[in-house]
């Protein structure tokens, strides 16, 4: 279900504790363009620190790599973007606003899948311990003739957008009486096919000029080098390739904060592969992505599996895994078995051989490839949203907790001499200087400890680690665990252990 006061929460909670900005802000900023704060950038690096160990440290067939974001132009027409990746857009007349097209009927489609749910949690509470849900979805009349309505909408949406019967798409949204979300007025305008590559310009003179795209996906960087990577590691298949980087899209529609940007980040693996093999391996990755996801705990049942029934002009298989964010499940990755799409283009667009000599059959091939593919701001979304929790505590009051993975959290530890005299600051600092080549700590002595936990709590800090009176005689101080408020007292020497333990990336990734 959708939970719009959630979500603004979340976003003026991302800004208020130095998560995320608008990008331009003092400008009134751009639209769909974000800036990431002191703390947001250190929850990115970790989240794709936490990605890049799973895949490419733990992996000895994958190795990584940090190609250009210029590439060149010819790339883009092998790889079918700059004849497909186009979204149709359509206006509405009235309110002058810009939607997708085909999101609009999704939505549509998605408000009878509520439906559903609904006749389900009725028949549930009707039927008691004796509801069986398959049953009951399968020959209930109503949900029956639900299912099928959605069925028919997609198929024949799915058509018109392949042949490119862009007037019929118009004529179902008509036909459904699909009206603005914001403002009900059904009056549209024609559907338009609309490119999302950002183009622009390399060279100084205007005639001489090249003209370039910046990069939609980081995937085609690794296609292009497959061959470079194959023979300079010695790799073979089956062997990965990852990398991390930005790409850019003109989205027609974004006004989700940072679930849809203009400039966003991939975590991207291309995993060759030998052909014929691509359903076993695209079921190892299946697997494997989602117990990456699980091993961070942000509960099962905020995730699931969309198998793509329509596929895209480069796969023989998909699946999205979905996040429960706040707006409901929405896609955070996908897993795509390419086949041997792109490296086929691009020897025909090149004019070069990207073939893998495979010793053990003795002949070449060109592999098949398998893709996982994950947004690192939709990730940080998911992981942001997620953690930000209210608690109703026992003294009527409320507790506002980032409940972060320790893992990812940006500051692992604050240190709070109790009061800003006899000595205790002195000790704290000291407490800084030596946790500080293991953790990012952070050092406070505003305000009294009560508020400083708070603060704490709401920036996600895992621990609270509080010198008082009786650490200078006994050199222990109280850590407090962020999310059960328990205080423990402890010897100074012994804190970097008790930390390790709960922020060390192995401890959180051996949970895979
Ligand atoms: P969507 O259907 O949401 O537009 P997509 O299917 O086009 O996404 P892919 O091309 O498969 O997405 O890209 C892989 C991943 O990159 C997505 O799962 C998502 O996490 C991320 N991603 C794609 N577009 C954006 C964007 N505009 N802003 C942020 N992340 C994005």
């Amino acid at each position: 279900m959708a939970d719009d006061n959630q979500f603004k929460k979340v976003i003026s909670h991302a800004k208020e504790y130095g998560y995320v900005f608008q990008s331009s802000e003092i400008y009134d900023g751009l639209s769909a363009v974000y800036d990431y704060a002191q703390n947001g950038v250190e929850l990115k690096n970790n989240i794709r620190d936490y990605w890049w160990k799973a895949m490419v440290q733990m992996n000895e067939n994958i190795v990584g790599i940090d190609t250009a974001i210029f590439m060149h132009p010819t790339i883009w027409k092998a790889s079918g973007h700059v004849d497909a990746f186009n979204d149709p857009l359509i206006d509405n007349k009235d309110s002058k606003k810009r939607y997708r097209a085909d999101v609009l009927i999704e939505d549509y489609c998605a408000k009878i899948e509520s439906k559903i749910n609904k006749e389900v949690s009725k028949a549930a509470k009707r039927f008691g311990d004796a509801f069986n849900k398959e049953e009951f979805v399968s020959t209930n009349p109503r949900v029956l003739g639900y299912f099928e309505k959605i069925n028919t909408i997609l198929t024949r949406m799915g058509n018109s957008l392949e042949s490119e019967d862009l007037a019929d798409v118009k004529a179902l949204i008509e036909e459904l009486e699909i009206a603005d979300p914001l403002t009900g007025s059904k009056n549209w305008t024609d559907v338009k096919q609309f490119n999302l590559m950002f183009g622009t310009k390399l060279g100084a003179s205007a005639e001489h000029a090249m003209d370039l795209y910046l990069r939609p996906e980081t995937a085609q960087g690794i296609f292009v080098n497959f061959l470079n990577v194959q023979k300079t590691g010695r790799m073979k298949i089956p062997f990965g390739i990852a990398q991390t980087g930005k790409a850019f899209r003109n989205e027609i529609v974004a006004r989700q904060f940072i679930f849809r940007m203009r400039e966003f980040e991939q975590m991207e693996m291309q995993f060759f592969i030998k052909p014929g093999t691509q359903k076993e391996w695209y079921e190892h990755w299946k697997e494997t992505r989602m117990k990456w996801h699980l091993s961070l705990g942000m509960g099962a049942d905020n995730y699931r599996f969309h198998d793509h029934e329509k596929l895209a002009h480069y796969a023989d298989a998909a699946s999205d895994i979905e996040f429960k964010f706040p707006f409901g499940f929405k896609e955070l990755e996908g897993i795509h078995s390419r086949t041997d799409f792109d490296l086929k283009a691009h020897e025909e667009f090149s004019g070069k051989k990207l073939q893998y000599f495979d010793h053990e059959e003795n002949k070449s091939y060109t592999p098949y490839v398998l893709e996982t593919s994950i947004g690192l701001d939709r990730m940080f979304l998911a992981v942001f949203s997620n953690a930000l929790t209210e608690e109703a505590l026992d003294n009527n009051t409320t507790r506002t907790v980032l409940k972060l993975p320790a893992v990812l959290a940006p500051t692992k530890a604050a240190i709070l001499p109790l009061v800003k005299k006899d000595g205790l600051p002195e000790i704290a600092r000291k407490i800084v200087e030596e946790l500080k080549w293991d953790f990012n700590v952070a050092y406070d002595e505003k305000d009294a400890v009560g508020r400083r936990y708070r603060r704490q709590d709401a920036n996600g800090t895992p621990f609270c680690i509080t010198v008082d009176h009786d650490t200078k005689t006994d050199n222990t101080v109280t850590i407090r665990h962020r999310d059960t408020m328990e205080q423990q007292r402890v010897k100074i020497e012994d804190l970097k252990a008790i930390i390790k333990q709960e922020v060390d990336v192995k401890n959180w990734l051996m949970k895979m």
